[in-house]
């Protein structure tokens, strides 16, 4: 196939880095040249903010159905053309396309309609009071730079996008340059539904250079940030002293608590899955296992064999479960922790390898599903975020314990707890440090709930009307009635 030479998409123009220069986007799946990037620079991202900026008045004026129904267009587009996303997405980030195909591009098309059917019912608050009635008006806040990671590209990208265009806002993002394909898929989209020039931008380059000057331009109002908790903070230390609207949505360490009176078969692939879903690249996925003591062996045990299904292979096989890492760099950040691993202790009961793949997948970023055990639960591989296929065994006694050793990092976005005793189940989530807390199952997403972390996860909640609000500002009309 040959290379593909993607643009910035600006003010309705597929159009290259106003410096020519270009960056190389790999397909990890095979180490070879996908695509060529745009190497954005400032210049680019005041182009992009002023078409924003143009577009805006327009665009915030316009009657919440108009906006809905050009949300709806875009995602019948995209459904229309699943399958070319799917397998879009499935090369640019070396996802198997059976999970491109049941989870992103599904997920990035139900964003979409998610947030034009909230959109369109929601209602404004008003409060009564003595003589007098207060009206919350929510207006738009402007222009909103959307930056987003390589874990899950279209899903993250539109859970963005779907409610800051409902709301009345123009966007300009920045998608992660290790994925930049199914983002300027969109933008063809936008073209092909015809909306309007500028309500969506897209500026491809690196975060220190773009995603920096988004986050430092005047004309930004808000950043809706999705990624590490290290470029998070670098996120924050810009925008705060700005005051910016602010949503950061970073990296976890998530533990999954299996309980000796857990349903046991659906347990330990329920934590097979939470632990190697798209090859442990979710920032949901539950890498640290906490297990009751008398249940360990037979579940280490069961949980070996379970992990034999996970293992790495052609992407493009509709039977793969696992894909490749999303970079040889990253490989080899998860091999160092492999390395600490076994220097803090551990031992590595399977995986640790680079499968033996052939031909084209020769050159891959693939690395096997590896279970560590034997870790004291509060050394560093136990305890720092790897986002990979990796997870560690920990054996506890008590529930004091397991929450313990739970609430024991500084992340606080997912956990999962596994029992069938259902005032435990309640107690313990009520006591985890966790934005989020799933009861025998992982990753179960109802679009209307919020979504985020506390700690070091993150700051603020996306999702049904928690992303409405962001996207949007309050005003307090008070209208005097006699
Ligand atoms: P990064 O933080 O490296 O990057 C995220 C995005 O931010 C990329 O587009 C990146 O650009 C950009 N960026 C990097 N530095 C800056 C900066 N100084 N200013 C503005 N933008 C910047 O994360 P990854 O892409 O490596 O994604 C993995 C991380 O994302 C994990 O920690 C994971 O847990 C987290 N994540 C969190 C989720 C959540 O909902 N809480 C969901 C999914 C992932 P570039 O790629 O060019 O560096």
């Amino acid at each position: 196939m040959s290379t593909l030479a993607l643009q910035n998409f600006i003010a309705g123009r597929f159009q290259p880095a106003l410096s020519g220069e270009t960056l190389e986007d790999l397909a990890p799946a095979t180490g070879r040249l996908l695509a060529t990037i745009p190497r954005s620079r400032k210049d680019d991202v005041d182009a992009a903010v002023a078409a924003a900026g143009a577009a805006l008045p327009a665009w915030a004026r316009t009657s919440v159905a108009e906006r809905a129904d050009l949300i709806d267009a875009i995602a019948a587009l995209m459904e229309r053309r699943l399958p070319e996303f799917a397998e879009a997405e499935s090369r640019d980030a070396g996802k198997p396309i059976s999970l491109a195909t049941s989870l992103d591009i599904p997920r990035a098309i139900q964003n979409l309609r998610h947030f034009s059917r909230e959109v369109r019912l929601r209602g404004e608050e008003s409060f009564p009071m003595a003589g007098a009635l207060n009206i919350v008006h929510r207006s738009p806040v402007g222009v909103c730079a959307l930056i987003t990671p390589w874990n899950l590209p279209l899903y993250l990208l539109t859970w963005k996008l779907a409610p800051c265009l409902a709301m009345g806002n123009v966007a300009v993002a920045k998608p992660s340059e290790m994925t930049p394909l199914t983002a300027t898929m969109l933008a063809e989209l936008f073209k092909e539904a015809g909306a309007p020039h500028g309500i969506f931008n897209l500026v491809h380059g690196l975060g220190p250079e773009v995603g920096q000057a988004l986050v430092e331009h005047p004309g930004v109002k808000a950043v809706s940030f999705t990624g590490g908790t290290a470029s998070g903070a670098k996120v924050a230390a810009t925008a705060a002293p700005l005051f910016k609207k602010l949503s950061l949505e970073l990296g976890g360490k998530n533990p999954t608590l299996v309980f000796a009176d857990c349903d046991f078969e659906s347990t330990v692939k329920g934590v097979a899955r939470a632990a190697f879903e798209n090859t442990g690249q979710i920032c949901l996925c539950g890498s640290r296992i906490l297990v009751e003591r008398s249940l360990h062996d037979r579940f280490v045990d069961a949980f070996l064999k379970e992990v034999a299904a996970w293992m790495p292979g052609d992407t493009s096989d509709p039977g793969t479960k696992v894909g490749a890492l999303i970079s040889s760099a990253h490989r080899e950040k998860v091999e160092a922790y492999l390395r600490l691993a076994e220097e803090e202790g551990g031992t590595l009961r399977c995986g640790g390898k680079r499968p033996d793949l052939s031909d084209d997948l020769a050159g891959g970023f693939f690395l096997e599903p590896t279970v560590i055990t034997g870790l004291s639960p509060t050394c560093r591989t136990a305890t720092e975020e790897i986002f990979g296929p990796v997870v560690t065994i920990h054996p506890f006694d008590t529930e004091e314990d397991a929450l313990q050793m739970a609430n024991g990092v500084r992340y606080g976005l997912a956990a999962s707890v596994w029992t069938t005793h259902l005032q435990r189940a309640h107690r313990v989530a009520q006591k985890l440090e966790s934005g989020l807390v799933w009861i025998n199952t992982w990753l179960l997403r109802d679009l209307r709930v919020p979504f985020g972390g506390v700690k070091e996860s993150g700051v603020g909640r996306e999702g049904g009307r928690w992303s409405l609000e962001f996207f949007s500002e309050a005003k307090t009309i008070t209208v005097k009635l006699d």
